[in-house]
């Protein structure tokens, strides 16, 4: 029976060819930016006005759930919301907002059409996670589940990380987890709905508990929206013994920032 595992790890010629022909395709049709089509001198996702508008996510911050502050609120403070639900992970952290140019980016990530685009990607969330980065970590990917996953050639999310793992030198792990039903868009739903529309929706993988025993999960993600994902892999990493668990993604919803879904 074909495993999740053998799905996230499906070689990918077409990309192989296409970073191949990169070099020829540069000439014939120069690099563009991947939000606004101006073109720029090299195939590395945006222009400077585009990028320009990518904001950031810097501290202070909340230390749990990474959204920031706008007043200082001195070492250790907590969000209001981290405090009214506290998270089953410990440290999640973001590169920027999510804007309309974060949407774009993330949007086009998921196509799997610009594959240089997880590289710029994985090199802000390097910075954003600096904190978190160790040799007593491994990166472990959030799954699609197994429809969208064939529907969209790739996990945007172990692209993520295995770009994040070649800045960082830390392992990738995927097909860990794997979600294994259908879960519906988690955004306009109250918490309880989330809850339950999450509860059960993952399953761990057989080897799970030999291949991360003892060792910190950093769980990648391309959008944080509401964070109950996260929460779901996180309790199913806890199930099996997984006890330290943090986040890195490119963007996050923050609530009256820029956010436009
Ligand atoms: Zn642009």
């Amino acid at each position: 029976m074909e495993s999740e595992d053998e799905l996230v790890k499906t070689v990918r010629p077409g990309a192989v060819l296409r970073r191949l022909g990169r070099g020829v395709l540069d000439l014939l049709y120069p690099p563009t930016c991947l939000v606004c089509h101006a073109p720029i001198a090299s195939s590395d996702a945006l222009c400077a006005g585009c990028f320009g508008r990518l904001r950031p996510i810097t501290a202070p911050w909340c230390p749990r759930l990474g959204i920031p502050f706008q007043h200082d609120l001195g070492p250790g403070a907590l969000s209001a919301e981290a405090i009214a639900d506290p998270p089953p992970y410990d440290r999640s952290r973001s590169a920027v907002l999510y804007n309309d140019v974060a949407r774009a980016v993330v949007s086009r990530l998921k196509y799997g059409d610009r594959p240089e685009l997880a590289g710029f990607c994985a090199r802000l969330m390097h910075r954003a996670g600096h904190e978190l980065w160790g040799s007593d970590a491994v990166l472990v990917p959030v799954p699609l589940n197994r429809w969208r996953q064939l529907g969209r050639r790739y996990n945007q999310s172990t692209e993520l990380a295995r770009a994040l793992g070649r800045l960082t030198g830390m392992a990738v792990e995927p097909g860990l987890v794997a979600r294994h039903r259908h879960t519906r868009q988690q955004v306009g739903l109250s918490r309880e709905a989330r809850h339950r529309n999450v509860t059960g929706a993952f399953r761990s993988h057989p080897d799970l508990a030999a291949r991360l025993a003892g060792r910190r999960v950093i769980l990648v993600d391309d959008v944080i929206t509401t964070g109950s994902t996260i929460a779901a892999v996180t309790r199913v990493l806890a199930k099996s013994g997984v006890d330290k668990v943090d986040v890195i993604s490119f963007a996050r919803v923050v609530v009256g920032q820029e956010t436009s879904i």
